[in-house]
């Protein structure tokens, strides 16, 4: 406690406090403030060691959700494996074993993860990220690879069903009356209607009279004249499966008769609506329009199948 002082006044008979002069309250002041400094500073050390500022406080938060949300995306990564390795497993001993292909050894569906991109390189610092997208890499090379297995299996399938005779297999045209295929299957601007319609089969252009041959065994469910169609025949081949061909000039069988691949059913016209020779042919699958290039595999060679599938306009079909 701050020492103070008082002197006797003998006139008004009082102790009077005496303040000390100015010089000295300030070199008192200074004094205390020293003291008061020097045993505030280890209270601010630990304050500081114990409490962090405001920005470091928002930044720990937000690398705690960071964190949180890394850690939900290795889990949602984990997830992906397990679902893809049942489907490997399916794949191998399931799909390819059913069609006489053999399962795909580990090496290739582990062969070429080679390191990631190039451009990630500044996470080098971060094992966890960096883990997390070799992980990534990894999981998609293994997809790329499913994706590939499917491909094979699906042209497997193709050849092993083209095999069937009454599924429809074949070009309905001799290639080389076949002036034009046109890539049409969707929706398309109808050169007669001027409207937008749906196009569900394919035509195809040729000349004046040439035949037309069913592309699949089967029995002839529809032989008549349609507005729309012209001359039309239909070919059910059972297992779900019809042809039909339209805008014939002239047809060559009846309703009720059985037809052989290859057998002629008439020939082009333009009858119906129709504004040039051509033959228009549809195949459905359990009364649905189906795309007929994917019922073309005994005609073409794998490579021109594959070119015929691949075309642009089948990827989006906007006419
Ligand atoms: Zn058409």
């Amino acid at each position: 406690m701050a020492n103070l002082y008082y002197r006797y006044n003998p006139q008004t008979c009082q102790y009077e406090r005496i303040y000390p002069s100015g010089k000295k309250f300030i070199r008192r002041a200074g004094i205390y403030l020293l003291l008061a400094l020097i045993s505030a500073l280890p209270i601010t050390y630990w304050y500081l060691q114990k409490f962090s500022s405001l920005e470091e406080q928002y930044l720990q938060q937000q690398n705690q959700v960071l964190s949180e949300n890394w850690n939900e995306l290795e889990t949602e990564i984990d997830e992906a494996y397990s679902r893809l390795g049942h489907f490997a497993q399916k794949d191998d001993n399931y799909y390819r074993m059913l069609l006489d292909l053999q399962p795909l050894s580990a090496s290739i569906r582990e062969a070429g993860v080679g390191g990631i991109d190039r451009k990630l390189d500044g996470i080098n610092d971060f094992p966890k990220v960096r883990d997390g997208y070799e992980r990534l890499e990894k999981l998609k090379h293994q997809i790329q690879v499913e994706m590939q297995s499917f491909e094979e299996l699906s042209l497997k399938a193709d050849i092993q069903l083209s095999k069937r005779a009454t599924r429809p297999a074949i070009l309905p045209l001799h290639n080389k009356d076949m002036i034009r295929l046109h890539t049409t299957f969707g929706n398309r601007f109808h050169p007669l209607l001027r409207i937008w319609r749906d196009h569900r089969g394919l035509d195809m252009t040729a000349p004046k009279g040439a035949p037309v041959f069913a592309t699949g065994d089967g029995v002839v469910s529809r032989a008549d004249y349609s507005e729309t169609y012209g001359l039309v025949i239909y070919i059910n081949h059972g297992y779900g499966y019809e042809t039909r061909y339209a805008h014939l000039l002239k047809y060559e069988l009846k309703l009720g008769q059985e037809v052989k691949r290859g057998q002629l059913v008439g020939y082009v016209g333009t009858t119906g609506q129709s504004d040039a020779y051509h033959l228009h042919y549809e195949v459905l699958h359990n009364g649905t329009q189906v795309n007929p290039i994917y019922f073309f595999q005994r005609d073409l060679d794998h490579k021109e199948y594959q070119k015929l599938v691949e075309h642009p306009r089948y990827q989006a079909p906007v006419e």
